[in-house]
């Protein structure tokens, strides 16, 4: 499932439920099983998450700004 969903642990809905994990961007809230991970193939995913995201953003605004023209 992929979407926001309210943290565990501090209440807001910025927990976001991706393909392969789940973390809150306000309190950077992990599940525990994933803290088992290697930190570093978490980090990489991540990373590969927010490029994703910033991808997705900056294709929206461009339809948007196109929308307008
Ligand atoms: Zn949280």
């Amino acid at each position: 499932m992929i979407g926001y969903g309210q943290c565990p642990r501090c209440g807001t809905w910025t927990y976001e439920h991706l393909e392969s994990h789940s973390h809150c961007w306000e309190c950077s809230f992990v599940p525990e099983d994933l803290r088992n991970k290697p930190r570093s193939e978490f980090e990489r995913e991540r990373r590969l998450e927010r490029s994703r995201l910033k991808e997705e953003l900056m294709f929206r605004s461009l339809v948007f700004v196109r929308g307008l023209m």
